[in-house]
């Protein structure tokens, strides 16, 4: 099902009305319609009011044949067996049903949500649930702090409430004041329900199609998105319904739908929780400068989510060949930035988002390729010529303006523009001349010495395909043929966290002998950058569960895809995997590869995980060979491929089949491969020595002095 018309209500659980003049922290509401670029904001001073407008426009939409989608920013479902305590059922609209009974919400903002408050903590045991109230209430069932509460036995937040910034429900008053808003929301909501019947349906409650969609959102989901497209001293409440309403309207719209039905049926969800970066390129994509994209259709700006079983190998696998986990990743990935428009200038290392053509042709007029003197070949023929000199030249910048009569030539010099009457330069050296008149030996070849016009390039032309990471000759390129801005994707946002209670966070701290400084973060975050992506230094977590979760969930939150070292086998202290294995989609990739154990790939909230060894060589070359190209891939930049050169080898070695060996290498003076002298996987020393990686194949290999073996330089692993 495809929404036209999308709505956004900032709510507000205010007990009289908000001033008159619009100000934060009243209702907002913002309404984008499919394909209009205008979002159109209300604002609000009671609850009473909004309501009246929400219905009016819905009745008018619904009239038009136009779908809604209404989202709300307060909590449409409470944490699991409160409905059933309060309802008698475990079904959060006969939740509704009973809180809009209790609840009274005047037209001038008065209300009795303490009171129902109150009220319902008599249905539990102890102290609580709800809590908050001003000091005057006075109330011994509705204590002032959080803390005062006992045995309730309520959990403190549904599932989605765990993401950053997300109050609790049962919180009534102070910042926030989530659970007030509730509330009185819910029973606001309850009466659009009763006017409305089966047209109105509430997610991810009730799963039938109607005119009318309600969910709940979370504008801070967006908020630096939001922060950074707002008007200069917009309120904050109304920019945020304003671009999140716009960047909802942007989302193709069979995701869209799907990300409404997405959530837990009694505690209900956030709207594109996991989705947070797709919402943040569709707001950016919702305010960008529509040229030079507007041929593109939009949808195509935002590209699909990873599938959370995206790096599912089958069944039974044993050991991959490194090959066959290459092809795997590069089947499972796909592009995950968004696209803006930047000047050409200013675009070296971005990836471009779309093929461009010449604005005008290279050159633009035929012009003299040398430094001599023109004429019309016509006039021309064998033997010694002698052509009387036009009086001016041509020059570079500085066009002949007048034609040059047959029989005669012209000084011209490199880059000038051909004068009319002119075909053919011959030059300066093959010439004498006393400055009246010009001798050379002829005959010259029709068209010698000059350039056609849009013999580089003509205008219309081809000139950069889509994919290509511009570099300095790109940018020349698209400037001499006019192009000023290019259409590019957004840097991809890499985070980057270390794992291990042995690990200590950097050589400015100290360290125990049994700890040792982190190695592998400053080296992944070099790399990320060097791919031109945007690292994200999401720091060093000891082997805590509870603490690789919360920096996965800012990782999740901060980047496109999160690399952590460390932790990533299947042993006792093997924390990130065994974490990915419950609470991600872990998928633990066992690689006939050396130096490297398994490689865990998991989804995190919708952002991929690459879970590389500990161990600084198994991490660098993991990094280098699976990580690069499945970064360029999501960067969209395509899948690459290092390229290797076959040289001699300067060493001897040999190798049983079955699985593929990286050596730490360099060339020597004579161009024959050497490697570091130990293999041993913890000799960061060699690392640094190396230049490159000697490539040895999965097969038995017998290397001795001479034989050739591929050796790739770090450069071509895109690493500086
Ligand atoms: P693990 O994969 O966590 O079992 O770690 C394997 C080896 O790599 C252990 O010797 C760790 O101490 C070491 N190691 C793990 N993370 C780092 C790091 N960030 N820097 C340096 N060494 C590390
Ligand atoms: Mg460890």
């Amino acid at each position: 099902m495809s929404f036209d018309t999308i709505v956004v209500v900032d709510w507000s659980g205010a007990s009289s009305p908000s001033p008159v003049k619009p100000s934060k922290d009243a209702i907002w509401i913002a309404v984008a319609r499919r394909g209009a670029e205008e979002v159109e904001t209300r604002y609000h001073r009671t609850r009473h009011d909004a309501t009246e407008t929400l219905a009016t426009l819905f009745e008018a939409e619904r009239a038009a044949g136009r779908r809604v989608l209404a989202g709300f920013d307060f909590p449409f479902g409470y944490p699991r067996g409160f409905a059933e305590a309060v309802s008698g059922e475990a079904d959060p609209l006969a939740l509704w049903r009973a809180l809009s009974d209790r609840i009274e919400d005047a037209a001038d903002n008065t209300n009795n949500r303490f009171a129902v408050a109150a009220d319902l903590n008599d249905l539990f045991p102890g102290i609580g649930p709800f809590w908050g109230c001003p000091d005057s209430l006075g109330d011994p069932r509705l204590p002032s702090k959080g803390t005062l509460r006992h045995d309730h036995g309520m959990t403190e937040r549904r599932a989605c409430d765990r993401t950053k910034g997300a109050q609790p429900v049962w919180k009534l008053f102070t910042t926030g004041s989530v659970g007030s808003q509730a509330l009185l929301g819910i029973a606001r909501l309850q009466s659009l329900r009763d006017h409305f019947g089966a047209d109105l349906a509430v997610r991810p409650f009730e799963r039938h199609d109607a005119p009318i969609t309600l969910v709940e959102l979370f504008p801070s989901l967006i908020a630096p998105t939001v922060e950074a497209l707002a008007e200069d001293n917009e309120i904050k409440d109304r920019a945020q319904v304003r671009i999140l309403a716009a960047a909802l309207a942007q989302l193709a719209p069979r995701q869209l739908d799907a990300m409404t039905r997405e959530g837990d049926a009694e505690e209900g969800w956030i709207l594109g929780l996991g989705h947070e970066t797709l919402l943040e390129s569709a707001a950016r994509a919702a305010f960008a400068t529509p040229d030079p994209l507007e041929d593109m259709p939009k949808t195509d700006l935002m590209p699909p989510r990873l599938r959370d079983d995206c790096f599912a190998m089958p069944q039974g696998v044993s050991w991959v060949p490194v090959d066959e986990a290459l092809a795997k990743l590069r089947d499972a990935l796909h592009p995950v930035t968004g696209l803006e428009t930047l000047p050409t200038a200013r675009a070296a290392g971005r990836v471009l988002a779309a093929d461009v053509a010449a604005k005008r042709s290279n050159p633009p007029m035929p012009n003299s390729a040398v430094d001599g003197y023109g004429f019309a070949h016509a006039a021309t023929g064998a033997g010694v010529q002698r052509l009387p000199l036009v009086a001016g030249r041509a020059a570079a910048g500085q066009p002949y303006p007048h034609a040059v009569p047959p029989g005669h030539a012209i000084r011209i010099l490199t880059g000038a523009i051909l004068p009319e009457g002119v075909d053919t330069v011959v030059l300066e050296e093959d010439t004498n001349t006393d400055a009246t008149t010009v001798v050379f030996d002829g005959p010259a070849k029709p068209r010698a010495n000059t350039r056609k016009d849009g013999e580089d390039v003509a205008q219309g032309a081809p000139a950069l395909p889509k994919g290509r990471r511009l570099r300095a000759p790109d940018l020349a390129l698209a400037s001499a043929l006019g192009i000023g801005e290019l259409p590019v994707h957004r840097p991809l946002r890499v985070g980057v966290v270390s794992t291990g209670d042995e690990i200590v966070a950097a050589p400015d701290r100290p360290a125990a002998p049994h700890q040792i400084w982190d190695a592998n973060r400053p080296m992944l975050l070099a790399l990320a950058s060097g791919w031109h992506c945007e690292a994200v230094d999401l720091g060093h977590v000891p082997d805590d569960p509870e603490q690789i979760a919360a920096r996965l969930d800012e990782g999740a939150r901060k980047a496109d895809v999160i690399l952590t070292s460390g932790g990533a086998s299947a042993g006792d202290e093997d924390h990130v995997s065994a974490l990915l294995r419950q609470r991600g989609t872990l998928s633990s990739w066992r690689i006939a590869l050396k130096p490297g154990r398994p490689l865990a790939l998991a989804m995190w909230d919708g952002t991929p995980v690459f879970g590389l060894p500990g161990n600084p060589v198994a991490a660098l070359v993991c990094a280098l060979v699976f990580a690069r190209p499945a970064l360029s891939l999501m960067a969209g930049a395509g899948w690459c491929t290092p390229q290797g050169f076959t040289v001699p080898a300067a060493f001897s070695k040999r190798k049983k089949p079955g699985r593929r060996e990286y050596l730490r290498a360099r060339l020597t003076e004579d161009g024959a491969a050497e490697v570091f002298a130990s293999e041993g996987s913890g000799r960061i020393s060699g690392l640094s020595w190396a230049d490159g990686l000697v490539e040895l194949p999965d097969a038995a290999v017998e290397v001795t002095p001479g034989t050739p073996v591929r050796y790739i330089p770090y450069a071509s692993f895109g690493l500086i």
